[in-house]
């Protein structure tokens, strides 16, 4: 059975896709989607059973992703920041850990988790910060710097944060969680995108944020580590992410066949006929396969604990990289295959064309994915 069904009905997938042209035209976060999705039991949908929830692994939750993106894109995007978090615990906890129990008893608790990680210019992501952490002497930190693309930025109850300690020995990066009543946070109002417009990932400033003790979860060195908290993460953020630009490529083939197959040549031969489109959808049609079957392979290995060791990061990043380079293709030839029509804003393969854009700037981009696949390969550059 589909596993977006029972949460994702056709019913609540309609009002999703009918209001996501208002959302971008009006530059709105995605507020009523979310609220409905809430209702329904979306933020619950990887917590175990025994807690409420509808226990769904990284494998069925990327349908789950892959589902709603097609609907809409932006909120799939914007709520999938959670979905990542619940998703990286589960991983985390199916390896024996029980750090990031938190996270899901805030989803148990149908609280939305956002994802406070980029930083302006910081090409190393999760392998070091600038942002200022420093001890409160009580196993808590103060948190000083600036977040940026937050998604969900006017909507999180929990915002995870980390920033790098370096009062002692050797610098620490310190992962900890900050919830939306806390002092010190701020957020800008500068989302003002291309495409992604409704995930309202705007600027987040930390200024002197107390995140206490019981909400910090991890101390990691400076420098790429397999930690599982490194790995939950990763293996959540590119797969989940990757869903959604699967999302993005199998709606643009539903729309090109769809619009395909309303025109007519000039001569009155149906466009379905000519032998140059049916190729292009074709193409189409087994790129967004290729990728789709990519994530659900490795996606379905998460769950299942298997051990690709050191071929873990290349596959996850080639997989992320390769994925939103496909769908973007895709949309392209779903562009150039409806025709001059699929330039109209009011077009929906014209939104998808900005949406997809966004693939690009999540981590491990393309040359970052290939830098990681080339040391697996060759060994690392001298230092
Ligand atoms: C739609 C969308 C949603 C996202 N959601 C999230 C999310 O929820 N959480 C999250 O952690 N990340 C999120 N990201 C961030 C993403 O994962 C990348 O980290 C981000 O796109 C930065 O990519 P970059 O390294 O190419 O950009 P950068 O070059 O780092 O640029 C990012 C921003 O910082 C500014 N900037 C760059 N360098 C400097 C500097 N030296 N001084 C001042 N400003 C500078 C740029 O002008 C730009 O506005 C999202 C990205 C997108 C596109």
């Amino acid at each position: 059975m589909d596993p977006a069904k029972p949460v994702l009905s056709d019913e609540l997938l309609g009002r999703i896709a009918a209001r996501a042209p208002g959302y971008d035209a009006d530059n709105r976060f995605c507020e009523e989607d979310l609220d409905e999705l809430r209702a329904a039991g979306y933020l619950r949908l990887g917590v175990p059973v025994s807690s409420g929830g509808a226990g769904l692994g990284l494998r069925a939750m990327a349908r789950v992703q892959r589902t709603l993106a097609m609907a809409a894109p932006a909120t799939g995007l914007a709520l999938g920041m959670h979905q990542v978090w619940v998703q990286a615990a589960r991983a985390v906890t199916a390896r024996g850990e029980s750090f990031l129990q938190c996270v899901l008893d805030w989803a148990a608790d149908d609280r939305l988790l956002a994802f406070g990680v980029s930083e302006p210019g910081n090409d190393r992501v999760l392998f070091d910060s600038a942002t200022v952490a420093e001890p409160d002497g009580s196993g808590g930190y103060r948190f000083t710097g600036t977040k940026v693309f937050t998604s969900a930025s006017v909507a999180w109850d929990v915002l995870s944060v980390f920033g790098k300690d370096t009062t002692g020995a050797d610098p620490q990066l310190v992962h900890g969680f900050a919830v939306r009543s806390d002092a010190g946070h701020s957020m800008a109002d500068d989302w003002n995108t291309l495409g992604m417009r409704a995930t309202q990932s705007r600027t987040t400033r930390l200024d002197g944020l107390h995140v206490p003790a019981d909400r910090m979860v991890r101390s990691l060195p400076v420098g790429p580590t397999a930690d599982p908290l490194i790995f939950g993460i990763f293996a959540a953020f590119e797969l989940l992410i990757a869903a959604v630009y699967v999302g993005i490529a199998d709606r643009a083939v539903d729309l090109a066949v769809e619009q395909v197959g309303h025109r007519t040549a000039f001569d009155g031969s149906p466009r379905a006929l000519d032998p140059d489109i049916r190729r292009g959808l074709a193409d189409m049609r087994s790129t967004a396969d290729a990728v789709a079957l990519q994530v659900d392979a490795l996606a379905r290995d998460v769950d299942e604990l298997v051990d690709h060791g050191g071929r873990w990061f290349p596959l996850l990043v080639g997989t992320k990289a390769r994925t939103v380079d496909a769908a973007a293709r895709v949309v392209d030839e779903a562009l150039r295959v409806v025709g001059g029509g699929s330039f109209s804003a009011t077009n929906e393969l014209s939104r998808l064309a900005r949406d997809v854009r966004a693939g690009q700037f999540h981590p491990s981009s393309r040359d970052s994915a290939a830098r990681t696949i080339a040391t697996s390969l060759l060994g690392p550059l001298p230092a």
